[in-house]
This record gives C-alpha cells, structure tokens and sequence, in this order.
C-alpha cells in the first residue's frame, strides 16, 4: 500500500543523527511503497521556533538524499486547530484548568508522598461558576485538558507489535496552554487527518502519545493511521542525544567530510537486524530496510563505526562520483591521485593531506629518515629511473635494488615509503610514486 508517511520536526535546533533516524526511516517507507513524504514544521510554539532552522532541517535532509513530496507548518493551520479545538469543548472532551506550575508540583508531591501515582486529579472539573469567576477576577487564564476515557488503547505497532497502554494511569494531557497556544499533541493528530497520513512513524518516546492521540484520532475520523515507533539512538555511556550534541548534527557531519550515504547507512540500519554495510545508493538501502528488522533496544551510536563505514564506502567511490568535491578542495584532474589514494582516507578531505604529499612537500608531522639507513637511500637514489614513470616502475627499481642490497620485505619497502611518503602508512607506492614524480623523488631520497 502506498504510505503517506511525514517526519515533522520542531524547528528549535538543528536535527542530529537521531533525528534523521525517523526522517529516513519515513523517506524509506514511502520510497518503497511508491508513497508520499511529507516534511511538517512542528512549530507551534512561536516563541523557541525559528526559521532559520525550518531551513537548516530542509537543506540537511536534502544532503541526505531525502527530499519532500510536500512541506507544511503548523503555524499556518491554526484555523483548523481551533476549529477542533471548539468541537472537543463542546463535546466536554475538553475542559479547563486553573492550576499554576506550583500547585500542580505541590499536588504531585503530595501523591508520591501517600504512594499514589502522579496522576492529574481532575480537580477542575469539580469547579464551580463561582470558583472559576474568582480565578479569573485573579488573572488567571485557563489551560485546557483532554478528557481521557479511562480505557486501555491498543494497536498493531510496525516495529513493537501488539501494544497496550492503560489510560488510567497517564494524565489528561495539556492540548493548550495558558496562553492559548498548542502543544504539538493536538494539531499533530489534525494535520495527520487532513493530509491523509496513513502511517506515523517516530520514535519510541512516543509511544504514551500514541494511546493518547488514538483517542483523539478516534474522536474526529474512522481512518486512524497505523504506528511504528522505531528504538532511540544513545551515546557510548547510555544516553539519550539532545539537540545540543553539536558533533553528531548533520551539519556538523557534512562539514567534516562524511559521506551522506554513509550517514544516512549508519543512521538507518545501526539498531537493526542488518549489519552496518556499504550500500551503493539511497534505492539500495530502501530495498534492504523493512520495519520488522528494526530493535526494539536502544541503538547504540560509536562514531567509531561510522568512520569505518564510511572509509569502506570511499574504498569503493569511482572518480567521477567525487571529481566536483576534489575540485572544490582545489584537486583537478586528479583520477590516478584518486585512485591511489581512495583506500587510505576515512574521510573526503583526508585527500587533501596526500594531494600535498604528493604535489608540494612533505608533511609538517613526517616520519625522519634513519641515519642508519644513509648508505641504502644513496643506493636507492641511483638506481631511481629516469622519467617517464608509470604504474611498473616502482617494482622494476624496487627489483634493481632488493638484488643490489640484498634487502627484502619490510626492510626495503618501508625506508623508501618513509622517505618519499614522510608517513609510514599509505597508498601502494606503485600507483603514488609516478604522482610524486622524479625530481621530488630525488628531493627526498637524499
Ligand atoms: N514534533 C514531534 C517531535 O519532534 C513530532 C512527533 C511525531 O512524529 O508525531 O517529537
């Protein structure tokens, strides 16, 4: 069936890993299922909303291959929100509530104290015309609950199966505050009725929500979507991530070089029955998700592991798929250097560090030459060819002076890559010597 699925972020930061989680995740399913993605700006709190990061989001899931089918914010839909709004007072699903902050604090301590759990009493709908005219003589302005059934609410959950939640035990929720304005509870169910969403995948933090906004569903269609709630992404010491993780954001991300494939790979399928893998493109990765491989633990996230998956993809990059990025960084017409190199970088811009090497000088950190080794490299120098170089040259010298020195192994290969190189790890020096060419060679070698 083709999914109308949406990822709707508050635009109150920028998005990190763990929010591209859902918005690729929901991408997927639409992909797969010839679907519909809707982007929806969560931002009806106009205060910590911005639209500088409704931006930011936009152009970081364009990064990550993930572009909508459709864009809309809640901001615009107030109209409809009151509308419902009214008919749930009407209804009395509904209903007002003076507490402040403090008394509700004061009421739940109180409930802890005799064991109780801290469930909202419904005190307000014991109030009188009287009463509720002197709260507002005081200034007090409402803040409006939703009235529960008092019912257990189940669902077919996509990732979790079957769930159950006892409304007994949650609170009546808060659709509207003191000053009028929503919390995103209310006009997520409307938006999800009106744009005709057919599946709300999101995280497992939700799932409360859910039995909460099943109820609302109930109230104003007979269309309710289904439910997926995929597991959280957590750090290395258990702990959730929070919009002010800046190095896991996807701009920081993007900054640093990483590949979007590799993030939207290790974003998507870490916490799932699938391994971390190399993936040739976005239509591969949705062939290989499925929501019943999703964990229903937390998924762990080790920028370790998403290094090593994004070298193992640069392995396998063709030129011509990074030839503008090479550019960018000031690399033109560099499709040997890209091959050479391409197995020993993690990241992108890694290159920039053997472009150098290879073109200008030595790096700054290099590996000195043993003084032990003097009379080998003055060997080794004689012996270099003369120009031109290609791809055999370095055996056809390296043979000439193994059967001059007797040297082999290690103790041949290793002085020269430390000597022309300044690093003693790289690129085969097959494919590297003919870039660094022979008067840089004869440069290094003595
Ligand atoms: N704005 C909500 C959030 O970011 C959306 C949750 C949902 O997808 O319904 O958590």
């Amino acid at each position: 069936m083709a999914e109308i699925v949406r990822f709707a972020p508050s635009p109150t930061g920028n998005i990190h890993i763990g929010n591209a989680r859902p918005a690729l995740i929901n991408w997927l399913v639409a992909q797969k299922t010839g679907g519909q993605f809707i982007l929806r700006f969560d931002d009806t709190d106009a205060e910590r909303s911005r639209q500088e990061y409704a931006d930011n989001i936009a152009e970081d899931l364009a990064w990550l291959g993930v572009t909508p089918d459709r864009v809309e914010r809640q901001s615009a839909r107030m109209e409809a929100y009151d509308a419902v709004a009214q008919k749930l007072k009407d209804m009395g699903r509904l209903y007002a509530c003076y507490e402040s902050a403090d008394e509700l604090d004061r009421k739940r301590k109180r409930q802890r104290a005799r064991g109780l759990p801290p469930v909202y009493d419904r005190a307000a709908l014991e109030l009188n015309a009287e009463q509720i005219a002197a709260y507002e003589a005081e200034g007090r302005k409402p803040h409006w609950r939703f009235l529960l059934d008092q019912k257990s609410v189940t669902w077919e959950d996509g990732v979790r199966g079957t769930q159950s939640i006892e409304c007994d035990s949650v609170s009546d929720p808060v659709l509207i505050r003191e000053d009028g304005t929503y919390l995103y509870t209310l006009p997520s169910v409307i938006d999800d009725v009106d744009m005709g969403v057919t599946m709300v995948i999101r995280g497992d933090d939700h799932v409360t929500n859910t039995a909460v906004q099943i109820q609302i569903f109930e109230l104003l269609t007979d269309k309710v979507p289904q439910f997926a709630h995929h597991n959280l992404i957590i750090n290395a010491s258990g702990e959730g991530l929070s919009k002010r993780l800046g190095s896991l954001s996807i701009r920081s991300m993007r900054e640093d070089g990483y590949e979007p494939l590799s993030v939207a790979i290790f974003a998507v399928l870490n916490g799932t029955s699938e391994s971390v893998q190399p993936l040739a493109d976005m239509a591969a990765l949705a062939d290989l998700f499925a929501l019943d491989k999703v964990s229903r633990s937390a998924s762990k996230f080790d920028i370790a592991d998403l290094v090593h998956l994004n070298a193992r993809i640069l392995h396998e990059t063709g030129y011509d798929a990074v030839a503008g990025r090479l550019a960018a960084l000031g690399i033109e017409g560099g499709e040997a250097f890209w091959h050479a190199v391409r197995g020993n970088i993690e990241r992108l811009p890694d290159v920039k560090d053997w472009w150098s090497i290879a073109h200008e000088g030595l790096p700054e950190d290099a590996v000195e030459k043993d003084p032990a080794d003097a009379d080998f490299y003055a060997r080794a120098l004689a012996l270099l060819p003369q120009e031109p170089w290609d791809e055999t040259t370095w055996k056809s010298w390296t043979s000439a002076l193994k059967s001059e020195t007797g040297r082999k192994g290690k103790t041949l290969f290793m002085p020269l890559r430390v000597a022309l190189t300044g690093r003693s790890h790289g690129p085969e020096l097959a494919a590297f010597l003919p870039l660094i060419g022979y008067q840089r060679s004869v440069d290094r070698l003595s």
